[in-house]
């Protein structure tokens, strides 16, 4: 796909939102099996304490906030995550850790046997430690690392409202350190935290430039968290959720679309809307990092009726492929 002009791709989000729809719908159609969807599970597998000051996060040292913070857990830790992944079709496991950035010490060390444990199980493993250098990112994809998050949040003009400890050039050296270690990259924002629509497609704009796409991007709605800055933020209408979906679906056609934070506050209705528009992907577990996640069984219960499946990893698939 040749690069879309910034015009192009504010038309496309200004759509009649009906014609957005059926418009992103039939490129989901075209790129995917629409009746996956792929459940991903995120660990904290470290709590709190981060120096950084994202207004949104109740991770933040700077913010008051009631999180229960805890240290780096030991890798035998995540065996009971494994085993209730295994159970409940949950192909990627992403592991959290609230630090600034990764650094090369005994915690380290510790993470790579964390990545290597979930991979022998064929599972894929995501990451979000932070900014990253290319060597360390290097060595989680030795160790069977999948994928590496980091999200862009918000666009380059907001991103100074938001986020004082580091700036969007940072962001995206991260992401091109993970790149060059051959890793898939996860980066999408947050929509909510007061930003206009023009952010929204300034951010899809820079993710729709990074060539090749990432291969994963995760569309959150803040939840507004007491103690953090945004906390009084107002709720936005499912509407625009939708519609950053779809536009996200047109822009970035062959990128997995996830629907993460925020997803509690969705009506099964709402949902399958954000289905229809092109996202394959929801978050599993009562907890997304620290903030409340869905039900699992209300989610069971919704992917019967909606006649989806789960969608299985990519080591799945190749372990299928060599069987038969
Ligand atoms: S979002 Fe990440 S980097 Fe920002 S404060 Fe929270 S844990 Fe730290």
């Amino acid at each position: 796909m040749h690069p879309l002009s910034k015009e192009k791709m504010k038309g496309i989000y200004e759509l009649p939102l009906i014609e957005l729809i059926h418009k992103a719908a039939e490129i989901h159609r075209k790129n995917f099996d629409v009746k996956q969807v792929q459940i991903s599970s995120l660990v904290s597998i470290k709590t709190g304490g981060c120096p950084e000051d994202c207004a949104y996060c109740p991770q933040s040292a700077k913010y008051n906030t009631e999180i229960k913070i805890h240290k780096l857990i030991e890798p035998e830790e995540l065996k009971a995550n494994i085993e209730y992944a295994k159970k409940h079709g949950i192909s990627r496991i992403c592991l959290g850790a609230a630090w600034r950035e990764v650094r090369n010490n005994r915690d380290f060390d510790k993470v790579i046997e964390m990545v290597t444990m979930i991979t022998n199980e064929d599972l894929e493993v995501c990451a979000t430690f932070g900014m990253i250098e290319e060597e360390q990112a290097r060595k989680l994809a030795e160790a069977g690392l999948y994928a590496y998050n980091h999200n862009l949040d918000t666009s380059e003009a907001y991103y100074d409202k938001i986020i004082s400890t580091r700036n969007y050039s940072d962001r995206l050296k991260t992401l091109n350190n993970v790149r060059k270690a051959g890793l898939t990259i996860c980066s999408g924002g947050i929509i909510g935290m007061g930003e206009s629509a023009e952010d929204r497609i300034s951010m899809l704009y820079t993710l729709h430039l990074l060539q090749p796409h990432p291969e994963s991007v995760p569309i959150n709605t803040l939840v507004p968290v007491k103690g953090t800055p945004l906390e009084d933020q107002p709720k936005i209408s499912v509407w625009e959720l939708v519609r950053m979906i779809a536009t996200t679906r047109i822009v970035l056609p062959q990128s997995m679309v996830r629907l993460s934070a925020g997803r509690l506050e969705l009506s099964t209705e709402a949902q399958a809307l954000c289905f229809i528009a092109g996202a394959n992907s929801i978050f599993a577990g009562d907890k997304l990092l620290t903030t409340p996640n869905n039900d699992f069984n209300k989610d069971k219960q919704m992917f019967d009726l909606l006649g989806l499946q789960p969608k299985p990893s990519v080591h799945q698939k190749i372990a299928e492929y060599n069987r038969n």
